[in-house]
């Protein structure tokens, strides 16, 4: 049983060396007698996310936002899609797909089957239960339409456009009837945005000579309705001058925060007190109920071809932990995943 673990905390940017591709012999392909009911699953896909690198820090007790680390020498646990080979659980079969959290290793016996759930569109590439069907889209989904509340010719701008939340969210919006503007990190995926995911217009955000107001203003001359932000830092700051009254910034997550050592104050918030502006929060593990709605929209979606999905997908655990890194230097082209089998 080939698996990840974590080597060392991190501090800074993560490198691949922090964690290791480790051997076991403890391979279970059944599960063991006892009075648990339990599942043994073959993991097919990793999903790679951002929020991982909050786990390899060591957090003391008292820290501002308490977070459960990783164990140093066990493997990461993360979302994952697999096909169920053993159940003594009344709820799953031998041969059944599932989605969930797991240890980012070849095969897992899962006792706490609360967050393991089966695949209701194996029709559909298994691998977008990773992004587009997986907690992404969710994230997506809820943060646009529960936090964001778009209507119908609005604009919208969205960061980290190209990648697993945010190729899902302008997608959506341009299906809610809005006007859709995104920024990335290279024109490969400025050019993806435009011409695969049905962005309105699109801009790389490290090539605009550093002035991103300017960018902002002369693709949205008119302002921005809701702002879904997955970067944080200075995209945020510069992006709060250009709210209309009665804005939404939909705070997702702050990518391009992660790896500094503390965040920098966001000047111009000041601004969202005479536009009034809102700017909230979520978590998509409070969205967790709207799950099976999303799920069938967003599959009809898919086969109808209103949503086209963009995966970056990687080959063999050996190659997950220089994958997961890549997520912080934007080396991902969409969603990133590591397929196993
Ligand atoms: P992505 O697929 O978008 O991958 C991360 C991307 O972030 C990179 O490809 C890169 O794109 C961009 N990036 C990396 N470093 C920086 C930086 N320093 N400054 C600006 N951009 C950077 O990841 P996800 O779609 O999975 O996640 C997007 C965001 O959503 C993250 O902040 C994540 O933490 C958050 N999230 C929040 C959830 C919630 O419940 N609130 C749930 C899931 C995710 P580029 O080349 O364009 O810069």
């Amino acid at each position: 049983n080939r698996k990840v673990v974590l080597r060392r905390h991190v501090t800074g940017y993560p490198t691949a060396e922090d964690m290791e591709v480790v051997v076991t012999s403890d391979v279970r392909l059944r599960v063991p007698e006892g009075p648990t009911p339990a599942v043994v699953v073959k993991n097919l896909y990793l999903s790679c996310d951002p929020w991982m690198r909050g786990r390899m820090t060591k957090h003391d007790v008292g820290d501002a936002v308490p977070a459960e680390d990783f164990v140093l020498g066990e493997a990461l646990v993360n979302f994952t899609v697999g096909k169920v080979l053993d159940s003594t659980h009344p709820e799953f079969d031998a041969g059944d797909l599932v989605r969930g959290m797991s240890a980012w290793e070849e095969y897992t016996l899962i006792t706490q089957t609360e967050g393991l759930f089966k695949i209701n569109h194996p029709e559909l590439p298994l691998s977008h239960y990773t992004g587009v069907l997986g907690l992404a889209g969710l994230t997506a989904y809820a943060g646009l339409f529960e936090v964001g509340k778009p209507k119908q010719g609005e604009s919208v701008f969205v960061s980290a456009a190209s990648g697993a939340v945010g190729q899902v969210v302008g997608q959506l919006a341009k299906i809610a009837g809005c006007y859709v503007v995104g920024s990335a990190g290279s024109d490969e995926k400025v050019n993806l945005l435009k011409s695969k995911m049905g962005f309105d217009d699109a801009f790389n955000y490290k090539s605009e000579g550093g002035d991103l107001g300017a960018a902002l203003g002369r693709r949205l001359p008119g302002g921005i309705d809701v702002y879904f932000d997955n970067v944080g830092g200075a995209t945020l700051d510069v992006e709060l001058l250009r709210m209309r009254p009665g804005g939404r910034v939909v705070a997702c997550g702050m990518i391009s925060r992660y790896n500094l050592p503390e965040h920098q104050g966001v000047r111009n918030l000041w601004c969202t007190i005479p536009k009034r502006v809102r700017v909230e929060g979520f978590s998509c593990m409070d969205y967790h109920h709207l799950y099976p709605r999303f799920e069938e929209e967003m599959a009809s979606y898919i086969k109808a071809g209103k949503v086209t999905v963009v995966e970056d997908v990687v080959r063999g655990i050996d190659k997950a932990p220089e994958a997961l890194v890549g997520l912080f230097s934007g080396r991902n082209v969409g969603k990133l995943l590591v397929a196993l089998a």
